[in-house]
């Protein structure tokens, strides 16, 4: 299945399956890989911000959030390749938090007031009773911060993060400092910490 490009960003031509089977694999090896999504709106930013051009382009996995990405790839050939599905964030972190529960694998939490992340802890213990959540943090600390929030996130030793600071803050952040964390897998989640929260 050929792999469209939009503005220099390859985005993965795989069901959501597919995607947590990859994410899987990951897990089982030692490299730091982080995750993106995208919609029609983010595409647009990437035209204007280089910055977010590169952490995108860089990513190792970039999947459509939207069916506006899909649709387009129908009917531009230019793009290179035509989707077969929308993978979004909220259905790879599902799975994702479905395997780590069933894996003894570690996640920390990134993002949002300290009032919503703590309530996302709660509800996703209650959910997943197996999960081991290794830390969270809220998503409004300086820059200057950023890299003692990742050594937090190392000590805490998580295998997977989940980031959830809106796009760019968020991608920008993980291609950074997401190479300190010592996490295997990490994944820009936008406003999904607030509807988790509930
Ligand atoms: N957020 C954050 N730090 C910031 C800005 C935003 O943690 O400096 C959080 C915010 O609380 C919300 C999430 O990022 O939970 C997504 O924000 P928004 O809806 O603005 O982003 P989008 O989903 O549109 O990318």
């Amino acid at each position: 299945r050929p792999t469209p490009v939009f503005a220099g960003v390859p985005v993965a031509n795989l069901t959501l399956d597919e995607t947590l089977a990859q994410v899987a694999t990951w897990l089982q090896e030692p490299d730091f890989r982080r995750m993106a999504v995208v919609n029609a709106a983010i595409l647009l930013d990437v035209e204007r911000d280089a910055g977010f051009q590169t952490a995108l382009a860089t990513a190792d996995l970039v999947t459509a959030d939207g069916m506006s990405v899909v649709w387009a790839t129908w009917w531009l050939p230019f793009l290179g390749g035509r989707l077969v599905a929308r993978v979004a964030a909220p259905e790879v972190m599902e799975g994702v938090l479905a395997w780590c529960a069933h894996h003894g694998q570690r996640i920390y939490l990134l993002g949002a007031t300290g009032e919503v992340v703590t309530a996302v802890c709660e509800r996703l213990q209650q959910r997943f009773p197996t999960l081991s959540i290794a830390g969270a943090q809220d998503g409004y600390f300086p820059e200057a911060a950023s890299s003692a929030v990742a050594a937090a996130i190392r000590s805490a030793r998580a295998d997977v993060l989940f980031v959830a600071m809106g796009s760019p803050k968020q991608e920008l952040w993980l291609a950074r400092y997401g190479p300190q964390t010592g996490v295997r897998f990490a994944l820009g989640v936008g406003g999904y910490f607030d509807i988790l929260a509930g």
